[in-house]
């Protein structure tokens, strides 16, 4: 939210009528569901990482439900990475020198993973964005938002990107180039847990007001690969996650 420096040359603007900031599951999602509904709706997708899926955290086990209602077809499409199912879970708690299995039945129901999937969620993510870009989204990797834009009556307007080639006084070096603004008639801030400009307009305008405190966990996971029938959990984490194939 900085001001415009005078200095600088004035930034070109390009107009959408949706801007989405951050390119993970739920930039996408968004973006696919808006065209569904509006095709001749104008949809950007800014993603600061070199590619989509580039800074997100992969191993991960998914319940389909939401992807079933995105998009209810994936099973035909074989580029969908949904691939591996869980058969099996098993929980223990791990002492220093054994592991006492603690039965099914007493655990609460989310820690079941029956008929969930283990993806890389990178890839889920750049087969959303391939899914995206077929539906029209314009999606630009490298793109890091990184100031909040506001109208004159102090309205979310969009969001600008960083200037590159800034040198360590500050000053722009030989290979300068401006920053561009990016206008939408809605702006979505889809950064993720800790987002710089969401942790802006969340002080902004007391967006955590008689909310919950963001509340975060420490976990180990550990995803093994193996052949249908001889994986077996072999490590010091918390819990472990095994697929047989
Ligand atoms: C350790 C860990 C394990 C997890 N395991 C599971 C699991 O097993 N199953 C499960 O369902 N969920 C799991 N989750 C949760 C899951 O990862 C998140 O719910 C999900 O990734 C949230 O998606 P998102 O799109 O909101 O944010 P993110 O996935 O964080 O994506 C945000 C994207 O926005 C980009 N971005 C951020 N700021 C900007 C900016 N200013 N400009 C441009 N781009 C920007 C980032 O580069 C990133 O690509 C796990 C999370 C963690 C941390």
């Amino acid at each position: 939210m900085a001001e415009e420096n005078q200095e600088l040359p004035a930034r070109e603007a390009m107009e959408f009528d949706v801007v989405i900031v951050g390119a993970g599951p739920s930039g996408l999602a968004a973006a696919i569901k808006l065209k569904q509904l509006s095709p001749e709706t104008t949809v950007v997708v800014l993603e600061k990482g070199s590619e989509v899926g580039a800074h997100i955290l992969s191993g991960a086990v998914v319940d389909p439900i939401g992807i079933d209602r995105l998009i209810p077809d994936w099973k035909s499409d074989d580029t969908a990475p949904f691939k591996t199912q869980v058969k099996d879970d098993r929980f223990y708690y791990l002492t220093k020198t054994s592991a006492i299995r603690v039965p099914n039945f007493i655990m609460p129901p989310l820690m079941n993973n029956h008929g969930n999937y283990i993806v890389s969620l990178g890839n889920v993510c750049r087969w959303l964005a391939t899914r995206a870009e077929a539906l029209g989204v314009e999606i630009y990797p490298t793109f890091a938002a990184s100031e909040v834009l506001f109208d004159e009556q102090g309205a979310v307007k969009g969001v600008a990107t960083g200037d590159k080639g800034i040198g360590r006084d500050g000053k722009p070096t030989s290979h300068y180039e401006r920053g561009i603004e990016l206008h939408g008639k809605y702006t979505l801030f889809a950064e993720g847990a800790r987002g710089s400009l969401s942790k802006q307009l969340i002080a902004k305008f007391g967006l955590d007001k008689n909310a919950e405190p963001q509340k975060f966990g420490i976990g180990l996971k550990g995803t093994l690969e193996g052949r249908a029938g001889q994986a077996q959990a072999g490590t010091g984490a918390t819990f472990v996650r095994l697929a047989a194939r």
